[in-house]
């Protein structure tokens, strides 16, 4: 099938889901703004940050949302996660719980948004693999059972970090080529660069 022209820029809400300190805002901050903070605090919170990237000639802005600490299952409603387009489901690959959490989103997601969202699982503090307590291969197991993408990462590091949004990124992508906008798609194709400059002095930051 023919390519539809010039796409411009598509947005695509990201949220980042799993316990506490599991390292979310850690991998937003890599991720963004390419630091780590050792102890990151939890009243340092960017609740929302934005990235550009291109692929191929598809230029695609991430709208990645992070839990202000309300990460607490059952704590953010699902108006926090409902229109979203991704997921990215982060454990600590030194915490067993966490990783139990994982799967009790997934579930959820499943539950309340269907297959409409790409989920993505990151088993992060891959620099801590002496202290591991998931065994990688039954999350694989797991992550490709739900449909999900599996990576490792290190916030600490930044190993990984861009590939988890990139794999997710195109997985998004994918998926609105396969789903027809029939007009009730939901918030897949955004062209944003319309309602950017409206919207550009909303955000975070300010002074
Ligand atoms: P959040 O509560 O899920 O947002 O987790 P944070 O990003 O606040 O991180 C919790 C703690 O884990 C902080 O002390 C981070 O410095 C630390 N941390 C986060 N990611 C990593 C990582 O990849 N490796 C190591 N060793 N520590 C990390
Ligand atoms: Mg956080």
């Amino acid at each position: 099938m023919a390519a539809a022209g010039d796409a411009g820029t598509i947005g695509f809400k990201v949220v980042l889901l799993g316990e506490g300190r599991v390292g979310k805002t850690s991998l937003c901050l890599q991720y963004v703004e390419n630091r780590f903070a050792s102890d990151q605090k939890s009243t340092i919170q960017a609740t929302y940050l934005d990235k550009r990237l291109n692929l191929g000639r598809q230029s695609v802005k991430l709208m990645i949302w992070d839990t202000a600490g309300q990460e607490r299952f059952h704590a953010l409603g699902p108006i926090y996660y409902r229109d979203a387009n991704g997921a990215l489901l982060v454990y600590d690959i030194t915490d067993r719980d966490s990783f139990t959490k994982v799967r009790n989103w997934v579930k959820e997601l499943k539950t309340i948004v269907g297959d409409d969202i790409v989920l993505c699982i990151a088993g992060n503090k891959s620099d801590l693999e002496k202290q591991r307590q998931v065994d990688d291969a039954e999350a694989k197991a797991y992550a490709e059972k739900v449909g999900a993408v599996h990576m490792l990462t290190s916030a600490k590091t930044g190993k990984g970090v861009e590939e988890v949004f990139l794999q997710l990124t195109k997985a998004m992508l994918k998926k609105n080529q396969d789903s027809k906008p029939k007009g009730q798609n939901r918030s897949f194709v955004q062209i944003v660069d319309t309602a950017e400059k409206e919207q550009s002095k909303g955000c975070c930051g300010g002074s």
